[in-house]
């Protein structure tokens, strides 16, 4: 894909390994695929948990470390829940959850606007500015693949 870049500029096995640990899912960062798009200007991160894939916006490479690690976390831990929990578990439910406060993260699915670059927030639709000051989705299942689609239809990922 001419718009991914497939080798990371930078090495996150070391944000990605305590993580694993205290997940108990040893090995995680080996087994992820991590890639950056330039295409990506709804969402800060999307994942594949099946494919154990997280695509991340590319501008992240250049944000605050504290941003990009909550990002990278949140789709880790959508992969994590899936090989903790198989399909049964919601996108942003309970399972998941656990595993951001355990890994020492919010379990958010938006952040703030003000966290983001200014060029980043420009793209940001007036709607979600206007209604909640936050900045878009961030990531998640249901945005990828047709086994979250279907999750989708029966329980709202968003609903608290
Ligand atoms: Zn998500």
């Amino acid at each position: 894909m001419r718009d991914t870049a497939r080798c990371i500029p930078f090495d996150v096995a070391p944000l990605l390994v305590p993580w694993a640990a205290v997940w108990q899912r040893p090995g995680l960062e080996e087994r992820l695929h991590i890639s950056f798009s330039t295409r990506m200007t709804r969402s800060l991160g999307r994942c594949h948990p099946e494919r154990r894939t997280i695509r991340l916006a590319s501008w992240l490479r250049e944000a605050p470390v504290a941003l990009f690690a909550e990002v990278l976390c949140h789709e880790a831990a959508h992969v994590a829940a899936f090989e903790l929990h198989g399909r049964s578990c919601r996108p942003h439910g309970a399972e998941w959850k656990a595993l951001m406060r355990a890994a020492g993260f919010e379990p958010r699915v938006r952040v703030p606007a003000e966290l983001l670059p200014e060029s980043v927030r420009i793209r940001t639709p007036a709607r979600s500015r206007r209604s909640t000051g936050l900045a878009r989705v961030l990531t998640g299942m249901e945005r990828l693949g047709s086994s979250v689609r279907w999750m989708r239809r029966r329980s709202d990922p968003e609903r608290k």
